[in-house]
């Protein structure tokens, strides 16, 4: 077997939670490497569906030392191309140490140092390494609920981490199943090619037209002062609502075309059935992930399903727009996995772990620090990170 290479801090993950935690590093001068399982830059931007915007402008839509280049396609958002060519250069730019493809397939305790073992091209490879950033994100771990029938279903069932637009689904009645943000966009945009039935488990709470990126970024930040100042949790960025008005969901919102219904009940090899209006169904999307209560109403309609109870709708596919959960799987042998499979971390810490000092989790979500999963949020709980890998280093170097 070959030797392990030793190196200061292990990044997994170069996405833009990498990349803002290897210009950290960078700036406070500590050895690092980035491990990239995907072949180019860009991270989950780079395999988003090509009609995406971003939610804020480019000056809040930015990692740290360098402003996003301004957008000047149509309106004020920038495409999702736009931000993939922006972390390209910016990874560039800031000579981030990256290796990729390489996929970590496990961190262990290898006693005064972490193993990272990963695989490139086929071959093993191993960093013993100091302190490790899992910056894995969510992409690769699409969540799928479990509906009665699902298996049964006849047409098409995808996730949105497989659709590239409305190519991607046969033609005719389409169920999008989802209340948050890609639920509805992706309802918004199927209205112009397909007959959609919006699937929703409450009704939709969209977020006032002045919310964007930033905003998110301010509650999510005040809240999270207010807790750690003892003030009571006034609901952060879900007290605002599920869904940012993009132009796209805003437009189909004014013309009438969002008007989402309860969740069906259960599939069948033809369509989908709703049970009696009132009847509870599981919980299918991230809201409830969030632990988000019922909110406040905001004038969207959710109608009455389609066909009365007992009834099959006829579909000719699903769409899936039911979330993500952080990819950790990598982190099973060190055994610190809890709770909806996420990592504790330490108290008065934002990202590092509960039950091992010298590993951080970065980006995925208030969990990880407040809007850290967005690229505006990401700069300073990987500062932070920094911050306390610096001290970690040095204590050990002073020690030996
Ligand atoms: P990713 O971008 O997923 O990067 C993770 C990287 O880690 C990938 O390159 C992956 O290949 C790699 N990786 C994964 N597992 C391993 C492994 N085991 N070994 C090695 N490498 C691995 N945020 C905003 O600020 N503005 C927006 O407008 C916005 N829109 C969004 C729209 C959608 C549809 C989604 C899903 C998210 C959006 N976000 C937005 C949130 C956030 O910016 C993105 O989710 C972003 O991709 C998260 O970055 P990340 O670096 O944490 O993860």
């Amino acid at each position: 077997m070959r030797r392990a290479q030793e190196v200061d801090v292990a990044v997994v993950g170069g996405g833009q939670a990498g990349l803002a935690t290897s210009y950290w590093l960078r700036r406070a001068g500590i050895e690092h490497v980035v491990l990239d399982a995907a072949d180019g830059p860009g991270g989950a931007w780079g395999r988003m569906w090509p009609s995406l915007h971003a939610f804020s402008p480019p000056q809040f839509s930015s990692l740290p030392g360098w402003m996003m280049p301004p957008w000047r396609g149509e309106g004020s958002f920038p495409s999702r191309e736009h931000v993939e060519d922006y972390l390209t250069a910016y990874e560039e730019r800031y000579e981030v140490p990256v290796e990729r493809p390489v996929r970590v397939e496990a961190v262990r305790d290898g006693g005064d140092r972490l193993l990272v073992e990963g695989v490139r091209g086929g071959e093993a490879v191993t960093w013993a390494s100091r302190a490790v950033v899992s910056a894995t994100g969510t992409w690769s771990r699409p969540f799928w609920p479990a509906v009665a029938g699902m298996r049964e279903f006849r047409g098409a069932q995808l996730h949105s981490a497989q659709y590239r637009g409305p190519e991607s689904l046969p033609a005719g009645r389409v169920l999008v199943v989802g209340g948050g943000n890609t639920g509805a966009q992706l309802a918004a945009e199927l209205t112009a090619s397909h007959e959609v039935v919006w699937a929703t488990q409450r009704p939709p709470r969209f977020m006032p037209p002045e919310v964007d990126g930033r905003v998110l970024f301010d509650v999510a930040t005040a809240r999270r002062a207010a807790l750690d100042a003892g003030r009571p949790d006034d609901g952060g960025v879900a007290a605002l609502g599920d869904i940012v008005q993009v132009p796209e969901v805003r437009a189909a919102l004014q013309e009438g075309r969002l008007g989402a219904v309860p969740m069906v009940e259960r599939l069948t090899t033809a369509g989908a059935a709703w049970g009696p209006v009132g009847h509870s169904t599981q919980a299918v999307d991230n809201r409830v992930d969030a632990g988000v209560d019922e909110g406040a109403e905001d004038g969207s309609t959710w109608n009455e399903p389609p066909v009365p109870p007992g009834e099959v709708l006829p579909l000719t596919a699903v769409l899936w727009c039911t979330g993500y959960r952080p990819a950790l799987g990598h982190l099973r042998p060190l055994g610190l996995r809890g709770e909806r499979g996420r990592v504790a971390v330490a108290e008065g810490s934002m990202t590092r772990a509960a039950g091992d000092p010298r590993l951080h989790l970065m980006g995925y979500g208030d969990w990880t620090g407040p809007a850290s999963a967005t690229l505006i949020g990401v700069g300073r709980p990987a500062r932070a990170a920094v911050r306390e890998i610096g001290e970690l280093l040095g204590a050990g170097r002073g020690g030996s």
